[in-house]
């Protein structure tokens, strides 16, 4: 029995990431279509303000804590989680068991050339692995693309369109595509396809990879500048819960 912990309104699976990676290997190779979400404070944000989105994804089969922001929230509402699982390390160990298995995956989503160049990337470092397709993630015929899924026939698919498109994506059309498992990974492509450096592991560790990123994408600043914001209202959230 799987636990999910509320934080500011979504349902977090409170998994360590092997135990998630073992969830999603379990989709994948299940006979329905479930999909995977990885919220960030951005992503959580964003469903607080609505409803539909905030549907979509709870709905999901996993609810994966991706930012240390989350789980700070978490400590301070006295919903702890056992530990970040950053969708792109979820991805890894989903591709690890797959390469195992021969699974077949496709990738969608990034400027067009990156999905293919992520796909041969993940070739020579996980021998085993089927790609099936590739897609990039700048289409305006939705259905066009669910028959390609389609034809591909994959176990896994990546669907890196961004949040909250990613997301409303997957809940749309997933179904439609003969696809098992869907995973919403925001920019992961860019970062399989070796055109953005991931934190070393350090900074990580330390919970900073945020920081990082914003070293190496000030463009970012915009967006992360909201994220002090996330924690006071979560602090607040808590004061709300201990008056009432
Ligand atoms: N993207 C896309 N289609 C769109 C908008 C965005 O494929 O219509 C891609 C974009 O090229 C990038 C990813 O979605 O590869 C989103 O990256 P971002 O860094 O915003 O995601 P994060 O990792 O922060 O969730």
């Amino acid at each position: 029995m799987r636990v999910r912990k509320e934080i500011m309104g979504v349902g977090f699976d409170d998994l360590t990431l092997e135990e998630a990676v073992a969830v999603g290997e379990t989709l994948a190779a299940g006979p329905d279509f479930s999909y995977v979400v990885t919220p960030n404070p951005e992503i959580v944000n964003m469903a607080r303000q609505s409803p539909d989105y905030q549907r979509v994804i709870n709905q999901a089969a996993l609810v994966l804590p991706d930012g240390i922001g989350v789980i700070h929230a978490g400590r301070i509402l006295g919903t702890p989680l056992k530990e970040r699982v950053p969708g792109i390390d979820f991805a890894a160990g989903l591709l690890t068991r797959m390469a195992q298995t021969g699974g077949r995956l496709f990738l969608l989503g990034a400027k067009p050339g990156v999905a293919e160049q992520a796909g041969q990337r993940l070739c020579e470092q996980y021998p085993g692995l089927c790609l099936c397709g590739t897609h990039h993630g700048y289409f305006t015929d939705d259905a066009a693309v669910v028959q390609t899924i389609r034809q591909a026939q994959p176990d896994v698919v990546f669907v890196c369109l961004g949040a909250p498109k990613q997301e409303l994506w997957m809940a749309r059309f997933g179904p439609e595509t003969g696809a098992h498992l869907m995973a919403g990974l925001g920019g992961v492509l860019d970062v399989f396809a070796g055109n953005v450096k991931r934190a070393p592991q350090a900074w990580q560790k330390l919970g900073l990879e945020w920081c990082y990123r914003l070293l190496h994408q000030p463009s970012r600043l915009g967006r992360m500048a909201k994220l002090p914001l996330f924690l006071v209202s979560a602090a607040r959230e808590k004061g709300r819960r201990e008056k009432a």
